[in-house]
Formats: structure tokens, C-alpha cells, sequence
């Protein structure tokens, strides 16, 4: 007994030098590598200054979400990868190339999303969501992911607005989709939009379609670029779509998609055309719009700016897509959405020089003098923001002066200057800055006073029942901005 325990001890005591040991290499001072400041490649901070027009799109994709009945549902970034394999397709260049994929370290294969729609349909399944009335319409806002080169208004990480309704075949929802998008960036300020639409055909017709298309691209093998060339294997219809020279002007004699479409096809497409033409909505047939992912079926669209120069910036697109739940393994479920890259929509918004978000200005300024009034400030200042006043100050700073001067660079129209007997007093000088009168008033008063003072417009009260209850919180400055 005593013998094992010994050894055991000794062993202990091995083990743990060996530990040490090893724990000491780990140590050993190794070349630091270099801190780069700054993000990833094709990834970017977006920083205060530019919030106003993320503010926009957000305000405005969110409003319009609810205008339509889309519910809003946020997903993971990170899914399996098998997920976005299956749903997108393999062979396409999203799943071959730009997925930023890795081994977590429980030996799980994940993926940053590199779109929206799969993760999505990955819920619907998943929450039951067929049990719902139709059609279910889901909202989404975020990030995904593609390794691509980056390029102008392309980034890595980029933010899309995501919309999708399930569970309705008719083309009025393709219509009502398109119509949607088409919202989003009118009420972002873009005037000169056009619509990009096309039909892709079902699979009964698309692979007829796509025998045919084979064939064209066999006999012009020689004019194709090398991408085109291993797309025709994989992805044909991309061939199509492809921008160099050369393949354009093979694409252009293609046969087309629309002229092969299946009977059925064919009157969705017709009839989606003509809820577009009910719609007044400006469309162009585009036989070369294909989107690049396996998913589409039927209708695919894409929302592109016109711009002066003749240049056209697509800002997003969608589509149909009625057979991606049962290949995610969920009921038959048609489908249809669409998604808008939001550095492109603000790119464009200030190219055009489309307005972005105005935050409601502080038309208060609160000022304090001593410590003792210093102290009471921070109290006043919360009672009379929970009463829905916007206030300004600058706490840190010791002199009157100095606070006095920041309250007229603000240019607000009252500034309340708490000092030692102020605070002493519970009283507050009122002073109105057009006019440079002042006036003590008591601190019970002086949220009244002030409400009376401000225009109702700048009172804005987010928490329901709280304070004196002035409710204007669906009023904070959301109607100066045409949402
Ligand atoms: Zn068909
Ligand atoms: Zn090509």
C-alpha cells in the first residue's frame, strides 16, 4: 500500500515536471507577430459619421417590413456548412469559392452565411412554421459572408435586408415582393430604378433548357472565358450572365429561358407581368438574369439604379424559390425573396445625394457650477429625459463659460444653469437663449415649464407610463424624414 502510494506520488510528481516542462517550450519567447490595425480584407468599421444613412436604410426597411406584414426574425451567423452546400447548390462559385468555412473546435464543419435565404428556410423547418397561415412572411437584417475579391460597394462582410414569404405559388406574391424592394429604395431617396425580370423556368423545364443552352455554349466553347468554360458543367445558365466581353457576345445569341418555359411557366411569368403592368411598376424583361444561385426557380429579378452615364448598379434582386425546402428536407413549400445590399444602397443614396437620417436635436442645454450642483446635475438631467426632454450637457467641463459655449455652438433654445445655490434651493435658472432672459424656477416645476417652452414636436417620451406620460413616441422626428 505504502509502496504504490509512493509511487503513485512519484508518478504524480513526474507527470507534473513533464508538465512543466512542456508548459516552459510553450513559453519560450517567440517572434511577436505584427499588430495590424486595421479589419480584414473587404470588411470595414462603420463608424458614427456614417450611422445617419445606416439609420435610414434600417428605419425604412423596418417600417416597410411591418407596412407589408413581414415578421421580423434574426438567425445565427454561423450555420453548418452543409446547410448553405445543399441549399445554394454545389459548383456554384458561392459554395466553391467564397464561403469562409472552418472545423470549430468540437470538429463541427461551419460557415459564416454567406446569404440569408437557407439559414432561414432552416428555421421554418425547424419552428414549424407550415403550421402558420400562409403566406408566412419573415424579415431579416445583418451581415454574410463571401471570400471574394473585393471591389466598389462589394465587401466581404457585407449587410443585407432580406425578405421572404412562404407557402403561396401565385404570382401576385412575386409581384408584391418586387414591389416591396422597389419600395425600400424610393423611400430611400434612389428616383431612377429600374426593374430587372426573368423567368428561369421549374426543373421540369429548365433541364430541357439547359440541354439546349449546352449545346449552343459546345459549339462556342472557344469564345468562352476559363470561368464560363467550367461553369458550362456545373452551372450553365451563369455562362449568361458572366461580364467579360467575350462571353457577353456569346450570351447574346443564346437561346433564351423565356422562349422554353413549361405550360405552367409560362402563365406565371405572364401573369406576373401583368400584375407589374397593373402596378405601374417601370420592369424590363432581362433574358441574360440569371442570379447565382442553384435555388431559383420561375421568377428572378433584380433591382438595378439607372444612372446617368448609361452605367447600371444592381442594388439586390431575388426570386422564386419553390423547390429549396424540400431540398433542405422540409414540406413542399413555394417561396419567393429578395435581398438588398445596404453599402449599395447607401453608395447609391449618396451618389444621388439622398437625405439620411436626422436625429432629433436637444433643444435643452443643462449646465452646473460646483461640485455640489455637479452632483444633482446627473439626477436632473435623468428626470427630465425620462419626461422625454432631449437635453444636451458636457459634465466634464469645470467652467461656465466653456459649458455656456458648447450650449450655443448646439444652438439650443434653453439652457438650465444649476449652481451651488440653485442645488441648495432645489431651484434651476431658466435662461432662453434668443432672448437672454432668465428665470428661477423651482425644480418640481420645471419639467412642466419646459414641455410648455419646447414645441411638442421635440418631446418625445420612449417609455410608455412613465413620468407625465406625454406620449409621443411614435413622433420622434420620424415624420420630418418621409419614411
Ligand atoms: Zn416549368
Ligand atoms: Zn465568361
Amino acid at each position: 500500500m505504502v509502496k504504490s502510494k509512493k509511487k503513485k506520488k512519484m508518478a504524480g510528481k513526474k507527470t507534473i515536471e513533464k508538465k512543466s516542462k512542456k508548459f516552459k517550450a510553450a513559453e519560450k519567447p517567440k517572434e511577436r507577430e505584427e499588430l495590424l490595425l486595421q479589419p480584414l480584407r473587404g470588411m470595414k468599421d462603420i463608424l458614427p459619421a456614417d450611422q445617419p444613412y445606416w439609420d435610414q436604410v434600417r428605419r425604412v426597411s423596418e417600417k416597410l417590413s411591418r407596412d407589408y406584414g413581414f415578421a421580423r426574425i434574426d438567425l445565427p451567423l454561423l450555420e453548418y456548412t452543409n446547410l448553405f452546400s445543399r441549399g445554394i447548390g454545389e459548383g456554384t462559385d458561392v459554395i466553391e469559392k467564397e464561403m469562409y468555412s472552418f472545423l470549430t473546435r468540437g470538429g463541427d464543419k461551419v460557415s459564416l452565411r454567406p446569404e440569408m435565404t437557407a439559414g432561414i428556410c432552416r428555421a421554418y423547418i425547424q419552428h414549424g412554421m407550415n403550421m402558420l397561415s400562409k403566406p408566412v412572411k419573415l424579415f431579416s437584417t445583418g451581415p454574410a459572408y463571401r471570400y471574394e475579391r473585393p471591389q466598389e460597394g462589394r465587401y466581404r462582410e457585407h449587410y443585407q435586408v432580406n425578405y421572404d414569404a412562404f407557402g403561396e405559388q401565385d404570382a401576385i406574391l412575386d409581384a408584391q415582393i418586387i414591389q416591396v424592394a422597389l419600395r425600400v429604395v424610393q423611400n430611400l431617396g434612389i428616383k431612377a430604378i429600374q426593374i430587372q425580370v426573368n423567368s428561369i423556368g421549374c426543373p421540369t423545364c429548365r433541364k430541357e433548357y439547359r440541354e439546349l443552352l449546352v449545346n449552343y455554349l459546345e459549339s462556342k466553347k472557344n469564345k468562352l472565358c476559363q470561368d464560363c468554360k467550367r461553369r458550362m458543367e456545373f452551372n450553365p445558365l451563369r455562362t449568361l450572365d458572366c461580364k467579360e466581353d467575350k462571353c457577353c457576345q456569346v450570351g447574346a445569341t443564346a437561346p433564351q429561358s423565356i422562349d422554353h418555359l413549361c405550360e405552367e411557366c409560362r402563365t406565371h411569368f405572364k401573369n406576373l407581368l401583368e400584375y407589374l403592368d397593373e402596378l405601374n411598376l417601370p420592369y424590363t424583361i432581362n433574358p441574360h438574369l440569371v442570379r447565382g444561385l442553384d435555388y431559383y426557380t420561375k421568377t428572378v429579378f433584380e433591382i438595378w439604379s439607372g444612372q446617368e452615364d448609361g452605367r447600371k448598379y444592381s442594388l439586390g434582386g431575388g426570386g422564386r424559390y419553390d423547390g429549396l425546402m424540400k431540398t433542405l428536407g422540409g414540406e413542399d413549400t413555394p417561396a419567393v425573396g429578395f435581398a438588398l445590399g445596404v453599402e449599395r444602397l447607401i453608395g447609391e443614396m449618396k451618389r444621388v445625394q439622398a437625405k439620411p437620417y436626422k436625429y432629433p436635436k436637444a433643444k435643452v442645454f443643462l449646465a452646473q457650477l460646483g461640485d455640489f450642483a455637479k452632483k444633482k446635475s446627473l439626477g436632473l438631467f435623468s428626470e427630465l429625459e425620462k419626461n422625454g426632454i432631449l437635453v444636451a450637457e458636457s459634465f466634464g467641463r469645470g467652467s461656465l463659460k466653456s459649458q455656456l459655449k458648447v450650449a450655443d455652438r448646439l444652438g439650443v433654445e434653453i439652457t438650465l444653469i444649476l449652481g451651488q445655490k440653485e442645488a441648495l434651493d432645489q431651484t434651476v435658472i431658466v435662461k432662453n437663449m434668443k432672448t437672454g432672459v432668465q428665470e428661477i424656477v423651482s425644480a418640481d416645476k420645471l419639467v412642466d415649464l419646459i414641455k410648455k417652452k419646447l414645441k411638442a414636436d421635440n418631446v418625445i417620451v420612449y417609455h410608455n407610463g412613465e413620468g407625465n406620460g406625454n406620449n409621443h413616441s411614435g413622433n420622434n422626428g420620424e415624420n420630418n424624414n418621409n419614411v
